[in-house]
Protein backbone atom coordinates (compact mmCIF):
# COMPACT_ATOMS: atom_id res chain seq x y z
CA UNK A 1 0.00 0.00 0.00
CA UNK A 2 1.95 3.22 -0.66
CA UNK A 3 1.80 6.56 1.26
CA UNK A 4 -1.18 8.22 -0.01
CA UNK A 5 -3.71 5.42 1.18
CA UNK A 6 -5.41 6.51 4.00
CA UNK A 7 -4.73 4.27 7.51
CA UNK A 8 -6.61 1.38 8.43
CA UNK A 9 -7.67 1.09 12.16
CA UNK A 10 -9.01 -1.75 13.55
CA UNK A 11 -10.64 -1.46 16.62
CA UNK A 12 -11.41 -4.70 18.57
CA UNK A 13 -11.97 -5.57 22.49
CA UNK A 14 -14.31 -7.90 24.62
CA UNK A 15 -18.12 -8.01 23.95
CA UNK A 16 -19.33 -4.79 26.66
CA UNK A 17 -15.82 -3.06 26.86
CA UNK A 18 -18.05 -0.45 25.11
CA UNK A 19 -16.74 -0.28 21.64
CA UNK A 20 -19.82 0.55 19.97
CA UNK A 21 -20.37 3.55 22.82
CA UNK A 22 -16.25 4.64 22.21
CA UNK A 23 -17.23 4.50 18.52
CA UNK A 24 -20.16 6.34 18.49
CA UNK A 25 -18.51 9.34 20.23
CA UNK A 26 -14.96 9.25 18.21
CA UNK A 27 -17.74 9.90 15.04
CA UNK A 28 -18.11 12.99 16.64
CA UNK A 29 -14.43 13.52 18.20
CA UNK A 30 -13.20 12.65 14.66
CA UNK A 31 -15.39 13.10 11.67
CA UNK A 32 -12.85 12.78 9.15
CA UNK A 33 -12.34 8.58 9.92
CA UNK A 34 -14.82 6.43 7.63
CA UNK A 35 -16.85 4.08 10.10
CA UNK A 36 -16.78 0.40 8.48
CA UNK A 37 -20.07 -0.96 8.21
CA UNK A 38 -20.35 -4.67 8.92
CA UNK A 39 -22.53 -7.30 7.51
CA UNK A 40 -24.03 -9.60 10.04
CA UNK A 41 -26.61 -12.72 10.66
CA UNK A 42 -28.00 -11.31 14.01
CA UNK A 43 -30.97 -10.35 14.38
CA UNK A 44 -31.48 -6.59 14.40
CA UNK A 45 -31.51 -5.49 18.39
CA UNK A 46 -34.30 -2.34 19.22
CA UNK A 47 -33.19 0.79 17.62
CA UNK A 48 -30.88 -0.36 15.29
CA UNK A 49 -30.98 0.33 11.21
CA UNK A 50 -30.25 -1.96 8.38
CA UNK A 51 -27.52 0.06 6.81
CA UNK A 52 -26.48 2.14 9.54
CA UNK A 53 -25.62 -0.34 12.28
CA UNK A 54 -24.99 -3.20 10.16
CA UNK A 55 -26.26 -4.84 7.28
CA UNK A 56 -28.77 -7.33 8.42
CA UNK A 57 -28.32 -10.29 5.99
CA UNK A 58 -30.29 -13.83 5.99
CA UNK A 59 -27.12 -17.01 6.47
CA UNK A 60 -27.69 -17.92 2.81
CA UNK A 61 -26.74 -14.34 1.58
CA UNK A 62 -23.88 -14.25 3.87
CA UNK A 63 -22.53 -17.30 2.56
CA UNK A 64 -22.75 -15.95 -0.93
CA UNK A 65 -20.85 -13.13 0.08
CA UNK A 66 -17.96 -15.21 1.64
CA UNK A 67 -17.69 -17.75 -1.37
CA UNK A 68 -17.70 -14.41 -3.87
CA UNK A 69 -14.97 -12.70 -1.64
CA UNK A 70 -16.97 -9.61 -0.81
CA UNK A 71 -15.32 -9.91 2.85
CA UNK A 72 -12.55 -8.86 3.81
CA UNK A 73 -12.81 -10.93 6.87
CA UNK A 74 -15.48 -12.69 8.73
CA UNK A 75 -15.69 -14.90 11.94
CA UNK A 76 -18.29 -16.52 13.78
CA UNK A 77 -18.90 -14.83 17.23
CA UNK A 78 -21.40 -16.22 19.70
CA UNK A 79 -24.08 -18.11 17.14
CA UNK A 80 -23.88 -15.70 14.77
CA UNK A 81 -21.87 -14.25 11.51
CA UNK A 82 -20.25 -11.07 11.21
CA UNK A 83 -17.91 -9.46 7.91
CA UNK A 84 -16.46 -6.57 6.63
CA UNK A 85 -17.71 -5.40 2.81
CA UNK A 86 -14.32 -5.63 1.10
CA UNK A 87 -14.87 -3.18 -2.05
CA UNK A 88 -15.97 -0.10 0.53
CA UNK A 89 -13.28 -0.33 2.70
CA UNK A 90 -10.30 -0.62 -0.26
CA UNK A 91 -11.96 2.22 -2.09
CA UNK A 92 -12.14 4.16 0.65
CA UNK A 93 -8.54 3.97 1.60
CA UNK A 94 -7.51 4.29 -1.97
CA UNK A 95 -8.75 7.75 -1.75
CA UNK A 96 -6.31 8.52 1.07
CA UNK A 97 -9.30 8.54 4.09
CA UNK A 98 -8.86 6.38 7.26
CA UNK A 99 -10.97 3.78 7.54
CA UNK A 100 -11.91 1.92 10.75
CA UNK A 101 -13.22 -1.42 11.59
CA UNK A 102 -14.52 -2.26 15.10
CA UNK A 103 -14.88 -6.47 14.52
CA UNK A 104 -14.48 -9.15 16.92
CA UNK A 105 -10.24 -10.52 17.44
CA UNK A 106 -10.48 -13.24 15.10
CA UNK A 107 -11.63 -10.97 12.11
CA UNK A 108 -8.91 -8.88 13.53
CA UNK A 109 -6.30 -11.54 12.93
CA UNK A 110 -7.62 -12.12 9.67
CA UNK A 111 -6.96 -8.25 8.59
CA UNK A 112 -3.46 -8.46 10.08
CA UNK A 113 -2.83 -11.32 7.49
CA UNK A 114 -3.96 -8.94 4.29
CA UNK A 115 -2.88 -5.45 5.84
CA UNK A 116 0.08 -5.97 7.74
CA UNK A 117 0.23 -1.70 7.91
CA UNK A 118 -2.83 -1.73 9.54
CA UNK A 119 -2.91 -0.20 12.85
CA UNK A 120 -4.71 -2.91 15.26
CA UNK A 121 -6.16 -1.06 18.73
CA UNK A 122 -7.39 -3.41 21.58
CA UNK A 123 -9.98 -1.73 23.78
CA UNK A 124 -9.71 -2.90 27.12
CA UNK A 125 -12.00 -3.02 30.23
CA UNK A 126 -10.48 -1.31 33.52
CA UNK A 127 -11.43 -4.58 35.17
CA UNK A 128 -13.68 -8.09 34.13
CA UNK A 129 -16.36 -6.74 37.15
CA UNK A 130 -17.28 -3.80 34.90
CA UNK A 131 -17.52 -5.89 32.08
CA UNK A 132 -20.03 -8.29 32.97
CA UNK A 133 -22.13 -5.29 34.26
CA UNK A 134 -21.90 -3.54 31.26
CA UNK A 135 -23.37 -6.87 29.35
CA UNK A 136 -25.84 -7.24 31.72
CA UNK A 137 -27.15 -3.89 32.10
CA UNK A 138 -27.57 -3.12 28.23
CA UNK A 139 -30.61 -5.29 29.07
CA UNK A 140 -30.22 -6.84 25.41
CA UNK A 141 -28.69 -10.31 26.23
CA UNK A 142 -30.52 -13.37 27.14
CA UNK A 143 -28.65 -15.48 30.73
CA UNK A 144 -27.17 -17.52 28.33
CA UNK A 145 -25.66 -15.16 26.01
CA UNK A 146 -24.70 -13.05 28.71
CA UNK A 147 -22.42 -16.09 29.98
CA UNK A 148 -21.09 -17.06 26.52
CA UNK A 149 -20.44 -13.59 25.78
CA UNK A 150 -18.10 -13.37 28.75
CA UNK A 151 -16.19 -17.03 28.28
CA UNK A 152 -15.44 -15.13 24.96
CA UNK A 153 -14.45 -11.93 26.39
CA UNK A 154 -11.41 -13.91 28.57
CA UNK A 155 -10.28 -15.59 25.30
CA UNK A 156 -10.40 -11.85 23.67
CA UNK A 157 -8.42 -10.40 26.53
CA UNK A 158 -5.68 -12.95 25.58
CA UNK A 159 -5.45 -11.36 22.23
CA UNK A 160 -4.22 -8.25 23.43
CA UNK A 161 -0.61 -8.99 23.04
CA UNK A 162 -1.02 -9.23 19.05
CA UNK A 163 -2.40 -5.74 19.13
CA UNK A 164 -0.19 -2.72 19.11
CA UNK A 165 -2.00 -0.42 21.57
CA UNK A 166 -4.09 -1.07 24.30
CA UNK A 167 -6.64 1.48 25.04
CA UNK A 168 -8.36 1.05 28.74
CA UNK A 169 -12.06 2.61 28.28
CA UNK A 170 -12.52 3.80 31.69
CA UNK A 171 -14.08 7.19 30.16
CA UNK A 172 -15.37 7.84 26.61
CA UNK A 173 -13.78 10.78 25.90
CA UNK A 174 -10.40 9.92 27.42
CA UNK A 175 -10.63 6.64 25.27
CA UNK A 176 -11.55 8.86 22.45
CA UNK A 177 -8.98 11.36 23.13
CA UNK A 178 -6.19 8.48 23.35
CA UNK A 179 -6.91 6.94 19.19
CA UNK A 180 -6.83 10.41 18.36
CA UNK A 181 -3.28 10.69 19.29
CA UNK A 182 -2.17 7.41 18.08
CA UNK A 183 -3.95 8.22 14.82
CA UNK A 184 -2.20 11.69 14.57
CA UNK A 185 0.87 9.98 15.75
CA UNK A 186 0.83 7.05 12.71
CA UNK A 187 -0.14 10.20 10.58
CA UNK A 188 3.58 11.31 11.41
CA UNK A 189 5.80 8.70 11.06
CA UNK A 190 8.64 8.82 8.77
CA UNK A 191 7.50 6.22 6.30
CA UNK A 192 4.35 8.07 5.39
CA UNK A 193 6.30 11.74 5.11
CA UNK A 194 9.26 11.05 3.93
CA UNK A 195 8.03 10.22 0.36
CA UNK A 196 6.60 13.86 -0.08
CA UNK A 197 10.34 15.33 0.89
CA UNK A 198 12.31 13.43 -1.33
CA UNK A 199 10.12 14.59 -4.01
CA UNK A 200 10.30 17.55 -3.19
CA UNK A 201 14.10 17.33 -3.02
CA UNK A 202 14.56 16.19 -6.62
CA UNK A 203 12.34 19.24 -7.82
CA UNK A 204 14.72 21.83 -6.00
P1 LIG B 1 -22.64 -7.28 18.57
O1 LIG B 1 -23.51 -8.48 18.35
O2 LIG B 1 -22.50 -6.97 20.04
O3 LIG B 1 -23.05 -6.10 17.73
O4 LIG B 1 -21.17 -7.66 18.06
C1 LIG B 1 -20.55 -8.81 18.52
C2 LIG B 1 -19.08 -8.76 18.16
O5 LIG B 1 -18.91 -8.81 16.74
C3 LIG B 1 -18.39 -7.50 18.63
O6 LIG B 1 -17.16 -7.87 19.22
C4 LIG B 1 -18.17 -6.72 17.35
O7 LIG B 1 -16.99 -5.91 17.42
C5 LIG B 1 -17.95 -7.85 16.37
N1 LIG B 1 -18.14 -7.46 14.98
C6 LIG B 1 -18.96 -6.51 14.47
N2 LIG B 1 -18.82 -6.43 13.15
C7 LIG B 1 -17.86 -7.33 12.80
C8 LIG B 1 -17.24 -7.71 11.57
O8 LIG B 1 -17.52 -7.18 10.51
N3 LIG B 1 -16.31 -8.67 11.62
C9 LIG B 1 -15.94 -9.28 12.78
N4 LIG B 1 -14.99 -10.21 12.71
N5 LIG B 1 -16.49 -8.94 13.96
C10 LIG B 1 -17.44 -7.98 13.97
Amino acid sequence: MDNDHGLLLVLSGPSGVGKGTVCAALREYMPEIIYSVSATTRQPRVNEVDGVNYFFKEQEEFQRMIREDELLEWAEYVGNYYGTPRRFVEEMLATGRDVILEIEVQGAMQVKEKFPEGIFLFLAPPDLEELQSRIVGRGTETEESIRNRMAVARTEIEMMEHYDYVVVNDQISTACEKIKAIVTAEHLKKDRQVHKFMKMLKGV
